[in-house]
């Protein structure tokens, strides 16, 4: 699968939504990628072949189009699944990350003993979009807070202008499909 290809289905498949939720944001809509049969599976196929050298133990997906395209790829490569989710819908005992927004603050959560059958495990973060970075931040330190080990943080797309990669860099390896 040629990454050319790709890049110009997602463009072509993935909808701009302008001022939602609020004016200014121009959100990027991957629905309409996920109701494409031949462009999702193109996209899976994709990370199918890279991820498949990396002998990872889990995918840890955020809350919550990181849940479809991480659950989608555990499948695909038999390892597990583990959700990063906001605080309060975790129902067993969690570790707990908060994180700035541009006014105010969030917070993700991950069980505390999600990685528990494999001592330093091979962990990928998956999520569709970076922007700020920290999301992606917070959800790294959860990963690594419980035993884990994130090799690599995965997003379909990297929103221009913001500096993301200096963030997550310190942490682990960044791998985006397109820019936006
Ligand atoms: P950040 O923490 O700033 O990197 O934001 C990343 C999180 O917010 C991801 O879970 C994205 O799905 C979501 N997000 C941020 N900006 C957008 C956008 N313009 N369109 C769609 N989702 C977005």
């Amino acid at each position: 699968m040629n990454l050319e290809d790709l890049q110009n289905e997602l463009n072509a498949t993935i909808r701009n939504i302008p001022d939602f939720p609020k004016p200014g944001i121009q959100f990027k809509d991957i629905t309409t990628l996920l109701n494409n049969a031949k462009v999702f599976t193109m996209l899976m196929e994709f990370l199918e072949s890279r991820y498949k050298e990396f002998h990872l133990d889990y995918i840890a997906g955020i809350e919550s189009r990181g849940f479809i395209f991480g659950a989608a790829l555990a499948t695909r490569l038999g390892v597990g699944f583990v959700p990063i989710r906001k605080k309060g819908k975790l129902p067993f005992t969690t570790v707990v990350e908060k994180y700035a927004l541009e006014y105010g603050f969030d917070e993700v959560e991950i069980h505390i003993d999600a990685f528990r059958n494999i001592e330093n495990s091979k962990v990928l973060l998956i999520d569709d979009l970076i922007a700020t970075g920290g999301t992606a931040e917070a959800s790294i330190k959860l990963i690594n807070s419980i035993g884990g080990n994130c090799i690599e943080a995965c997003f379909l797309l990297k929103l221009l202008g913001f500096d993301a990669f200096d963030k997550i860099k310190q942490y682990t390896e960044v791998f985006t499909i397109l820019d936006v």
